[in-house]
């Protein structure tokens, strides 16, 4: 089986759109959440995320966003952000919002999927000694989160312990570009797909990853999108400049 695996989506649609059109054929989407906010298309980017299907785990904004969560936990920008989303979702887009379940999920034997970690969705997993700790204490050996915005994967290999933790090296970022990586044997593993509507690599391009569970390989990949178009639908709608500023900068 071939999996689509898209995170942190953030009413990006061009972004998505941009994604999909380069998404290689796949059997099933895993969507990591973060669906809306930020971003200035969160109905349409929510109605193409539900028609894409299958498995889908809450995302912090999607909590805040559709009011499950108060947005204490959110910076004023992210604060603004949500409630403006919440003011111009279709209730039915709410109501589906607000139902996602928590993760992790175990769409199979073998694969978790989370927001942020197992242990806590909200989590941010940015340091790899964060990883090895949950990643000793898994109980999957394929972990897959989102939440930080950074195409990354931990390593704990059962013998050796844990392995360098792998960024996609991609030679002079442009134009689209993927990064296979196999899948080892007794080795446990935390890919993040990386974001696809609000990067934070540095790399502004969107971020998704393909899970082939017959060659047991994850392939990284990066596209380009119309990122001013998305920027200027940022400032039509009155959303915080910052929010269109930060696509442009990958950060
Ligand atoms: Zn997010």
């Amino acid at each position: 089986m071939r999996l689509l695996i898209l995170s942190d989506i953030h009413a990006n649609l061009e972004a998505l759109e941009a994604c999909l059109d380069a998404a290689p054929e796949h059997d099933q989407v895993y969507n990591l959440g973060d669906i809306v906010g930020y971003g200035a298309n969160p109905n349409e980017v929510t109605e193409r995320s539900r028609d894409l299907g299958s498995i889908f785990v809450r995302g912090n904004h999607d909590k805040a966003c559709s009011g499950v969560s108060d947005l204490a936990d959110f910076n004023p920008i992210a604060g603004l952000a949500a409630l403006w989303t919440r003011q111009k979702l279709a209730p039915d887009h709410l109501e589906f919002l607000r139902e996602l379940p928590q993760g992790p999920l175990a769409p199979m034997a073998n694969v978790q999927l989370v927001h942020g970690s197992p242990r806590d969705e909200d989590e941010y997993v940015l340091m790899a000694s964060d990883a090895y700790l949950l990643l000793a204490q898994a109980t999957a050996p394929l972990i897959f989160f989102g939440h930080t915005h950074v195409q990354r994967c931990f390593l704990l290999d059962a013998s050796k312990g844990p392995g360098k933790s792998l960024v996609p090296a991609y030679k002079q970022p442009r134009g689209k570009q993927s990064v296979k990586l196999e899948l080892k044997p007794d080795t446990r593993y935390m890919v993040n797909p990386g974001s696809v509507g609000q990067p934070r690599d540095n790399d502004p391009r969107a971020a998704f990853l393909l899970y082939d569970t017959e060659e047991n390989s994850i392939t990284f990949h990066r596209v380009p999108y119309d990122i001013e178009r998305a920027q200027e639908k940022i400032i039509a709608a009155g959303l915080p400049e910052r929010l269109a500023a930060r696509l442009a900068e990958g950060r």
